[in-house]
């Protein structure tokens, strides 16, 4: 848990829509990097002994936060694109990904270079909802023959369903922030 976190969310989440967080002002669109940068420090002090080699998350808004966490943990950042690119090539994993939130999939895309066999993998992505994103991640790492070693997720949406899915995996999940509930004006985080 990340005190300043919950305080920013307080301060300028928005509750758009059904259930929906919008932090455009320091996550998804402008990055407070020195915010970003504590939250790798509690990302890497808490997975640190789990010997991680690789730190992997989803573009565009994981990519933040998994590059401080790979900083301090002084590993490579791998993202898993959502597009194939011209320079994909065809020697990638990839996993389907079903977004409830935005109703569509995504195939998630990492080349078969960046991941390899016997690697600790730490995963991090800015939200955890139903946890189709990081099932994708896991299935990557898996494919690879590497370890997923323990999820970092900035912001859990605790009354969905993915903790209980991740961690039916066998999966440490960390999240800096776990709201309970998320109605028009507020918010409410999980008592720890
Ligand atoms: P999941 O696959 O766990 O259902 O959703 C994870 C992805 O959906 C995150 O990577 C994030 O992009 C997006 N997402 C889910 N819920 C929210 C939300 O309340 N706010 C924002 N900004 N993104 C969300």
């Amino acid at each position: 848990m990340m005190k300043e976190l919950e305080e920013r969310i307080l301060k300028d989440g928005i509750v758009i829509g059904p259930n929906i967080l919008k932090v455009d002002s320091f996550l998804n669109q402008q990055i407070d990097s020195k915010l970003i940068h504590k939250m790798g420090v509690e990302f890497a002090n808490y997975f640190r002994d789990k010997k991680i080699d690789k730190v992997l998350t989803v573009e565009s808004s994981g990519i933040a936060p998994a590059l401080a966490t790979a900083l301090e943990l002084e590993v490579d950042c791998v993202f898993a694109r959502k597009k194939q690119s011209l320079t994909t090539g065809d020697n990638f994993y990839h996993s389907s990904v079903y977004s409830f939130t935005k109703q569509v999939t995504n195939e998630l895309i990492v080349s078969k270079d960046f991941i390899k066999e016997g690697e600790n993998v730490l995963m991090i992505d800015d939200f955890l909802a139903n946890g189709q994103a990081a099932k994708g991640m896991i299935a990557i790492v898996r494919q690879a023959g590497a370890n997923p070693a323990g999820l970092g997720i900035v912001i859990e949406k605790s009354f969905s369903e993915g903790r209980e899915l991740i961690e039916d995996m066998d999966i440490d999940i960390y999240s800096l922030a776990r709201i309970a509930k998320l109605e028009e004006g507020k918010i409410t985080f999980v008592e720890e």
